[in-house]
């Protein structure tokens, strides 16, 4: 019988065990990984640079959310003496609003817009409510010009109202106040599995129901499109970060990616300022929790091409390299037959090889640059976060800025129109 050789192909480490398996067999399951890697590679291959973007705090007078927000507390001795506890909340605010020189101060509540001007110290500032006073006494400040607050006003038990204060990169101050709405508890069973099922992310582990909840309202922020780009995606409640996570820093949240796995994690942190600051618009109030979450799968979403590429190279890692040692076992000797159907194999298993180590470049270089953040830092605004901490850089801007204008767009669109259509537009899913 004549003999073919078809020149070996040493693709990765040799496996010892070589399995027998049909010629039919190994080409089918090199055709499924080649696949697999065909369809893992990004549509961009080529990464542009960022050079030209550089990180930039804010100057005063810019537009921005303050995420920390302020705390109001309930103090019980204020209905004894609701005088006397008015009184001394005016003088703060008038010292302030006299301090930062405030051009006009206008008050909204129940539909009643008021305008008030200097000279502060005479000022009585008449109808405005104790809450809302001690918020302009803080927010006033020449430091905050450009932001906007939120926060909740306390009740003997629960939440009385929203407060949202907003410090003009003019210097005007406007304030609105919402009182709480009695909201229809949502008394549906929730469990983990259902969530999965309705949203198709990958599993959710650790979570109460109550946490739970908060979990359905940002994932039903996200767009079809979107929950597709984090389906891969697990959900982690966990009390604290550590390791990896605790040494990047993470203190509310992570995003983790581990060879073949991302997943997200959320740690109590995430929830300590539910009880006195929200987010979102007066009528659409959302936990501070809420966008902890939403800013993570920021994240996710950012990094999604680098999970695809990673969870290809995993899979690749493990079976390539027994099918290569498959192939050349059986290319010792070939059947005339039997000829083509190697020669094709030959040819798969080198693309194999060419598409695997142009995606482990493409995972490499992309945490120092991707074609996303490339894009992502040509918009007006996109450079300066919406928030503080959207200023660290241009990942943690992408991240701030999906959040919010999910939860809030009104903020999105006072801060950076073009990051808002950005969004809208579903420009960051292509
Ligand atoms: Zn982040």
């Amino acid at each position: 019988m004549k003999r073919s050789w078809i020149p070996l192909l040493v693709l990765m480490l040799a496996c010892a065990s070589t399995p027998s398996i049909t010629n039919d067999v190994l080409e089918t399951r090199i055709g499924e990984e080649l696949e697999a890697l065909r369809s893992a590679m990004p549509l961009t291959s080529a990464l542009p640079s960022v050079s030209a973007y550089s990180s930039q705090a804010p100057t005063t007078g810019q537009a921005y959310y303050e995420r920390n927000g302020i705390t109001l507390k309930y103090v019980r001795e204020r209905e004894r003496h609701p005088e006397a506890y008015r009184h001394g909340a005016l003088e703060m605010a008038r010292s302030a609003l006299n301090q930062a020189e405030t051009p006009v101060l206008i008050y909204r509540e129940s539909g009643v817009e008021t305008h008030f001007e200097p000279a502060w110290p005479e000022q009585e500032l008449e109808g405005v409510g104790i809450d809302a006073l001690i918020g302009i006494a803080y927010v006033a400040d020449v430091q905050f010009r450009g932001a906007e607050f939120d926060a909740l006003v306390p009740a003997r038990s629960g939440t009385a109202g929203y407060l949202s204060l907003w410090h003009e990169p003019s210097g005007q101050l406007i304030v609105e106040y919402r009182s709480a709405r009695e909201d229809a508890v949502d008394g549906m069973a929730l469990n983990a599995a259902q969530l999965r099922n309705e949203f198709g992310v990958g599993p959710i582990e650790g979570w109460s129901t109550h946490e739970l909840r908060g979990l359905r309202v940002v994932l039903s922020k996200l767009t079809p499109e979107e929950r597709r780009a984090i389906s891969h995606v697990s959900f982690r409640r966990l009390a604290k970060p550590t390791g990896a996570a605790l040494a990047t820093g993470c203190t509310a949240g992570c995003y983790r990616m581990e060879a073949a796995d991302a997943w997200i994690e959320v740690y109590d942190g995430a929830f300590k300022s539910d009880g006195h600051v929200f987010i979102g618009e007066l009528d659409a109030p959302y936990a501070p929790s809420v966008h902890v979450i939403l800013h993570e799968i920021g994240h996710a979403i950012a990094k999604r091409e680098l999970a695809r590429a990673n969870r290809a190279l995993t899979r690749c890692q493990q079976t390539c390299g027994t099918l290569v040692n498959q192939f050349n076992a059986k290319g010792r000797r070939v059947r005339p037959d039997e000829v083509e159907s190697f020669q094709r194999m030959s040819k798969q298993l080198a693309e194999i090889q060419q598409l695997s180590k142009g995606l482990s470049v493409f995972a490499q270089s992309y945490v120092k640059s991707s074609p996303l953040n490339a894009d992502f830092a040509t918009v007006a605004g996109a450079g300066r976060g919406p928030t503080s901490y959207g200023w660290k850089s241009l990942d943690e801007s992408f991240a701030e800025y999906f959040s919010l204008c999910r939860l809030d767009p009104s903020a999105c669109q006072r801060i950076a129109p073009e990051v808002a259509v950005y969004f809208d537009s579903g420009r960051h899913l292509r």
